[in-house]
């Protein structure tokens, strides 16, 4: 199905817009920009370019140090909060947990109002990483949103009534929408999240008057013996082997989405496999197209044009779905038109966004997955053990990558990228008993992740690496860095970059910083009670410039850790030069005793209760060492031994919060057997 370029009686409009605005081209949406002057944030990166670099200056090194509190905003949910705002005509948009939507006066905070999709609760347990969402997309009157649970939704901007919705995904399978819509056109865009569960991964585009859907494309081939959905299935065909097809294959995507008007190109990026071992997935190798890859499709009929794979057969959860980042670049002494990737697999690519062909691509941290990329292929030079085929291997980076789903930022006046990053390893080795199972981690394979090591298998040293967090200054053209500060943890928030020469970025620790663009000095910090993952926007309103930062600690990360001693309801805070408002004082962390054992602890139980554990709950708990995150360490919980546990595992008491029913999955003899397990593990907290 075609889309017409331009909606009858535009011309016109698009003429004035053109001349009341600053583009350089000839875009046909009144909201598609290359630039913007900073004073509304309009899409999702600030600009087309996704370069979240704000030219507001009022806020600058020299004054930052003055920027106070003007107000806050409750969301009144605890669970992680990812979204970036949208800010227009003195509103701001955002969504908080489960796909919550909020729009409030961004001079006052002033609720104007909010849209609960009512998700139901019992999709929490679909979800890999928490009930976050990365926010909305509002174009001509109507805000977009994806629910958890795979509905794309478009209110009225004005009130937040319902317009249409649509159901985007089979709700029998494990999909989940956590990624904010793009508006192309007339089309929303949106894809989904499920890889980790066993999905076929796909995106889709809509109408955005009618909800009507117009195109779909799947990211891998379905089964075989049916006919391919077009020739990008049926060249991608060749490159799997066995049976994928029953674990749904993966390549989900789940949040990275940008476009290039001028070459009338959308990029979309694709996540890992299902399951993550590609021995499983796909038993006699094979690249598996298109998995870990950036593709460039032609928007108004979802025709693939190219594709550059980061991650050949992907093994080890390295996703492409990082944030596409469009710039010219001046490489080889000539103005190329580029994109700009930092995925989990640690490289820093840059591809030119015509052709898809690669430019360059250097290890932005430490990796010891591959060598290098060779230039002539494109491919990576992988170390001959990393795909933990015959031992167990220390990858690096992890699962969680080197760079997650948090947004970076170009400074256009520096030429450099700020990449929220960081240093990780996992032992990675092969489940001996896998079984497909949705119900379970990694389609049923748990996490692929191994204890100890095999002789002979290099290790890695902690010494060679931060294992924190690191807010990275890249140069892009000459792929290096210009400067890194180490984080004390590993997961901080997204980044927002200003011609006021200034970096801000929230922290896993609850603080707010702002840094020197050129050098990475901090400049100002501000503490705001709970972790940040949400990338800072900054707007300008009656010539007054304020910066916002949404606060609220989870994702897959927080789930399981915190680095606040407590942890707060979401909030929106805003500064503004000389704000005044009482910030939140640091909480003192609460003395905590592990549980005493309530009844006798038989290693047999115990060890068959770990086995349940590691199915069922340590997605999101931790038990035994540990700071435990939104989901409580459980060797700490007082309903460990008593008649409450079972109400919760086997009866849902706790399913408003989001902790699963576990009625008909569960007996109460292995319910007594997790219990003992935590018993145990209780036992030698250190
Ligand atoms: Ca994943």
């Amino acid at each position: 199905m075609v889309i017409p370029m331009l909606r009858k009686g535009s011309c016109s409009f698009l003429w004035l817009l053109f001349i009341l605005s600053s583009c350089q081209n000839s875009s046909n949406d009144s909201n598609i920009h290359w630039q913007t002057d900073g004073k509304e944030w309009l899409l999702h990166g600030l600009d087309l370019k996704d370069s979240r670099c704000s030219p507001l200056d009022q806020i600058n090194t020299e004054n930052v140090d003055s920027l106070g509190l003007l107000w806050s905003y409750d969301l009144g949910l605890k669970r992680g909060v990812e979204a970036t705002p949208i800010v227009s005509e003195g509103i701001m948009y955002f969504t908080g947990p489960w796909s919550k939507v909020f729009a409030i006066e961004a001079t006052t905070g002033k609720e104007v109002w909010t849209f609960d999709p009512e998700v139901p609760r019992s999709f929490g347990e679909k979800g890999c990483c928490d009930v976050v969402n990365r926010g909305v997309a509002l174009s001509e009157g109507k805000v977009y949103v994806g629910s958890f649970d795979g509905r794309l939704i478009a209110l009225n901007a004005e009130n937040g009534e319902k317009i249409w919705e649509t159901l985007t995904v089979d709700q029998s399978k494990p999909y989940t929408i956590t990624g904010a819509p793009r508006v192309i056109k007339d089309l929303v865009i949106i894809g989904n999240g499920g890889a980790e569960l066993g999905v076929r991964g796909y995106f889709s585009a809509y109408d955005k008057n009618t909800g009507e859907m117009r195109w779909r494309f799947y990211t891998v081939p379905g089964d075989p013996s049916q006919p391919a959905e077009n020739k990008a299935m049926q060249n991608a065909l060749s490159t799997w082997t066995g049976e994928w097809w029953k674990y749904g294959g993966g390549g989900t995507a789940w949040d990275a989405m940008s476009y290039d008007p001028e070459l009338n190109l959308l990029y979309v990026g694709t996540g890992n496999g299902s399951p993550w071992d590609r021995n499983k997935r796909s038993p006699d190798g094979g690249d598996n197209l298109y998995l870990s890859s950036i593709l460039a499709l032609n928007p108004d009929n979802g025709e693939l044009k190219w594709y550059y794979q980061t991650t050949p057969g992907d093994s080890w959860d390295f996703t492409a779905t990082q944030h596409i980042m469009l710039a010219d670049l001046e490489i080889d002494g000539k103005l190329q038109r580029v994109l700009m990737q930092a995925p989990k697999n640690g490289f820093f690519y840059v591809i030119n966004r015509e052709t898809g062909k690669l430019i360059s691509a250097e290890k932005f941290t430490y990796v010891n997955w591959a060598e290098k990329i060779d230039k002539t292929s494109g491919k990576p030079v992988e170390h001959p053990l990393a795909r933990y085929a015959s031992a167990n291997m220390d990858i690096a980076p992890n699962y969680d990558g080197a760079h997650n789903w948090h947004p970076m930022a170009y400074n256009t006046k520096r030429q450099l990228v700020y990449i929220p990053a960081r240093e990780t390893y996992s032992n990675y080795g092969k489940s001996l008993d896998w079984e497909y199972n949705t119900a379970g981690f990694g389609s049923g394979a748990g996490w692929n992740l191994a204890i100890g090591h095999d002789p002979g298998v290099p290790t890695i040293k902690d010494s060679l690496m931060s294992k924190k967090g690191k807010l990275i200054a890249w140069d892009p053209i000459a792929q290096k860095e210009a400067w890194h500060i180490d984080q004390e943890n590993v997961w901080n928030g997204g980044v927002l970059t200003t011609l006021g020469d200034l970096v801000f970025q929230g922290t896993a620790d609850g603080y707010i910083k702002a840094y020197h663009a050129s050098d990475g000095s901090q400049l100002w910090q501000a503490y705001l009670g709970t972790g940040i993952m949400a990338p800072p926007v900054t707007y300008m309103i009656d010539g007054r410039q304020y910066l916002s930062v949404l606060t609220g600690w989870g994702g897959g990360y927080g789930m399981k850790n915190k680095h606040t001693p407590t942890i707060e309801t979401g909030k929106v805070f805003t500064f503004v030069l000389g704000g005044d408002q009482k910030l939140p004082k640091p909480d003192v962390a609460q003395d905590r005793r592990p549980i005493k054992p309530k009844w006798e602890i038989y290693d047999y139980e115990a060890n068959i209760g770990a086995g349940l554990f590691n199915k069922y709950c340590a997605v999101c708990h931790v038990s035994g060492n540990g700071s435990g995150g939104v989901a409580p360490n459980l060797a700490y919980s007082p309903h460990i031994g008593s008649p409450t546990f079972d109400k919760i595992l086997l009866e849902g008491l706790l399913l408003p919060n989001g902790m699963p029913s576990y009625q008909g999955r569960i007996s109460e003899e292995e319910s007594h057997a997790i219990q003992t397990f935590i018993m145990a593990t209780a036992r030698v907290i250190k």
